[in-house]
């Protein structure tokens, strides 16, 4: 190639006019050409022109960590360096807005909202100088007990991928984001260690999907490999889930990441697996997989395609790679604002007997109770932990909004006998109850890890019957990151009202809620059990468990189990009624009509579900499958009919046998309603 351009050269050199040719004429004829350069190459020239450790240094962080995680730059080719951080309810380095948590945003179904999430998070990102946000964690939630449930959007794989798909599309308006973790990462506390087996039917059908629809729909430039094994094979090194099928039936055109420090495991083994960039630091990719290739272990080839796969997405996402730091976008008075909007959207209404919400501002005593209270809780304080500059705690967010009522906090949990008159004359008693990072959260990093239990602690079970037992207007108000056993006081209270992690205007909007100065806009993403054993097992301390077709509300219908709050519900100040229901195909979808009408006498937002199943398959499946839904918002006796669609081929089923999709033929049924166990509209469509 060389001699080629050098002869090529000489000949241009003497038959070319001398003024137009002298410059070039002049340099070094032995020298090589200049290499290609980044703004003008493709990913292959680029990858082409370099060495071998150059390609390695794609591979790989550089272990330096400023707040932000970095992956070297290479200078003699123009090209980038990468800065990534976490996370899923925001930047983690130093100050920025701390959002409500993935589960509470999961609560929103609100597929534009999350959209506006990802935005503003990849726009403060990128603000700090970073170019990757370590986000969506988009994990199905086999079990509520999962420390780090809060992270992800909920149990279902069509949900999760819809909001996941939103967050990294308005993310990637900025940064590239990473989703994590692939796949089947739902158990914390053995994380670095734990074989998950699962059949090929309930991965296909119940794990992957939502990664699927955010490598087809949004594009995402990375996808980190989780901790855990997989059938045998630690993710950083599974050549059937990485290679096959995230990049070959995929199409997935990005590079994956590990998880960080344990993330790796090999050299060889996940060089050839498809592993792509080592994260934070090259224990396996730097010297040794330099020696691996030299050693013929690893193909070139293999390099080749790994430092392309990052180049390409450099070259992609070249705008969002030029350092923007700008302070004033980190905390702007528009994202502060967009949390609370979150927050108020993600609160889900559970029970609200005898209108016990919204309160009035008539005078009296309102008792705000519970040492939770006065803490802005925003979660776990592993990598997903957000530091905002300041933050709203409940109790602040009551006080600001309470006048004319006088607002007293009794701190409890334990309650003497002066606190419970005070309660028994109030007009109305708040209970802040749940759980903080020491309960639940990233393992190794807080105290929090799995859930031992899905219940509240048992003082603070004893305060809300306290507080039950003085009180005629009990309200509750919740904040975890999934499912809390009620079971033991929610016939003795007026009101519960799930209110998550609420990010740092949490307090604002439980106020805003509280009040009635908005509706609570949250459903479900989680159902929420009757006892922790109507649910699978959830084992957190084996290395070796085993992940079936069925948990969470599939798991529930099957084994016709009453639920204490099921998937997708949540009540509303408003009441909303469904008619008119209708089902065609079109063009390959399966497409939905229903006429929703907000029959009651405030402003509010509905979410229409659409559930499919095949009843008389003559193979294993859950009962009904959300299929599709639509967030609507309506006033006061306005009608609007809704469409939902899905595509035909997410019907189809995992053929073991023949390793391929098919869809059984046969006549599906289409429930439409409020949540999975209040349908009341059905439709055919046969197929
Ligand atoms: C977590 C990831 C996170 C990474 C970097 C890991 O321990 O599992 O979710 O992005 O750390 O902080």
């Amino acid at each position: 190639m060389a001699t080629r351009w050098r002869r090529a050269r000489t000949f241009l050199c003497s038959a070319l006019a001398a003024p137009l040719a002298m410059s070039a004429c002049d340099a070094d004829p032995e020298a090589p050409p200049p290499p290609p350069q980044f703004g003008s190459a493709s990913a292959e020239a680029l990858v082409a022109a370099m060495t071998l450790d150059e390609k390695i240094d794609q591979m790989h962080g550089t272990g330096a960590i400023d707040e932000l995680f970095e992956m070297a730059p290479n200078a003699r080719l123009g090209i980038p360096g990468l800065k990534m951080v976490d996370g899923p309810r925001g930047v983690r380095a130093g100050h920025a807005t701390a959002f409500p948590v993935g589960a509470a945003r999961g609560a929103t179904w609100d597929v534009e909202l999350e959209k506006r999430v990802g935005e503003a998070i990849g726009d403060e990102c990128a603000a700090k100088g970073g170019s990757v946000i370590l986000a969506p964690t988009m994990n199905v939630l086999r079990h509520p007990a999962w420390g780090r449930a809060q992270e992800t959007y909920g149990e279902d794989t069509t949900h999760v991928g819809a909001m996941a798909t939103a967050f990294v599309t308005g993310a990637q308006q900025h940064v590239m984001a990473s989703a994590k973790h692939f796949a089947a990462n739902s158990i914390e506390d053995t994380r670095f260690d734990v074989n998950v087996a699962v059949d090929e039917r309930s991965l296909r059908e119940v794990y992957l999907p939502h990664f699927h629809k955010v490598v087809r729909d949004a594009h995402v430039a990375s996808v980190m490999s989780a901790y855990n094994a997989v059938n045998g094979s630690p993710m950083s090194e599974s050549a059937h889930l990485l290679r096959d099928i995230l990049k070959g039936e995929w199409k997935f055109d990005g590079f994956v990441e590990s998880d960080w420090v344990f993330g790796t495991r090999s050299t060889v083994g996940a060089a050839l697996g498809g592993l792509d960039v080592e994260m934070p630091t090259p224990v396996y990719f730097g010297a040794l997989l330099s020696d691996a290739v030299v050693a013929g272990q690893v193909p070139m080839a293999f390099v080749d395609e790994a430092a392309t796969r990052v180049v390409r997405k450099k070259i992609e996402f070249a705008d969002a790679l030029a350092p923007k730091i700008d302070p004033a976008r980190v905390e702007s008075a528009e994202h502060l604002a967009l949390a609370r909007e979150v927050a108020v959207s993600s609160m889900v209404l559970l029970k609200n007997d005898a209108a016990a919400l919204p309160i009035g501002r008539a005078p009296g005593t309102l008792v705000v109770v519970g040492p939770l209270a006065d803490f802005a809780n925003l979660g776990d304080r592993g990598s997903s932990a957000v530091t905002p500059s300041t933050s709203i705690s409940p109790l602040a967010g009551i006080q600001a909004a309470a006048a004319p009522l006088d607002v007293v906090h009794i701190v409890g949990p334990a309650l003497t006998p002066a606190d419970l008159s005070t309660i028994a004359a109030a007009s109305a008693t708040v209970v802040i109850a749940g759980l903080t990072s020491d309960e639940e959260g990233e393992g190794l990093i807080t105290k929090g890890g799995d859930r031992e239990t899905l219940s509240l602690p048992p003082d603070q079970e004893k305060m809300i019957a306290d507080v039950a037992a003085a009180s005629a207007r009990t309200i509750v108000v919740l904040e975890a990151g999934s499912a809390i056993v009620v079971r033991p006081f929610v016939d003795d209270v007026e009101a519960l009202l799930m209110a998550w992690y609420p990010g740092m205007e949490g307090g604002g909007a439980i106020a805003d809620v509280l009040f009635g100065d908005a509706s609570p806009g949250g459903r479900l993403p989680v159902s929420f059990p009757k006892a922790e054993a109507d649910l699978p097992p959830f084992d957190h301390t084996s290395l070796e468990v085993t992940y079936g077709f069925l948990h969470g509300y599939r798991w529930l219908d099957a084994h016709a189990t009453d639920v204490e709050f099921p998937f997708g519900f949540g009540l509303s100040y408003s009441t909303f009624s469904l008619a008119n229901v209708g089902v065609e195909r079109d063009a390959g979808k399966i497409v939905v009509r229903v006429d929703v009408t907000n029959t009651g006498a405030r402003a509010g937002a509905h979410i229409v579900q659409a559930y499919v199943g095949l009843p008389g398959s003559a193979i294993e499946r859950a009962p009904r499958d959300l299929r599709a839904f639509a967030r609507v918002a309506l006033a006061p006796a306005e009608t609007r009919q809704v469409t939902l669609s899905f595509d035909e081929a997410d019907l189809s089923i995992w053929d073991a046998a023949a390793s391929a999709w098919k869809l059984e033929a046969g006549t599906y049924a289409v429930d439409v309603g409020s949540s999975s166990r209040d349908l009341p509209l059905h439709a055919q469509i046969a197929l």
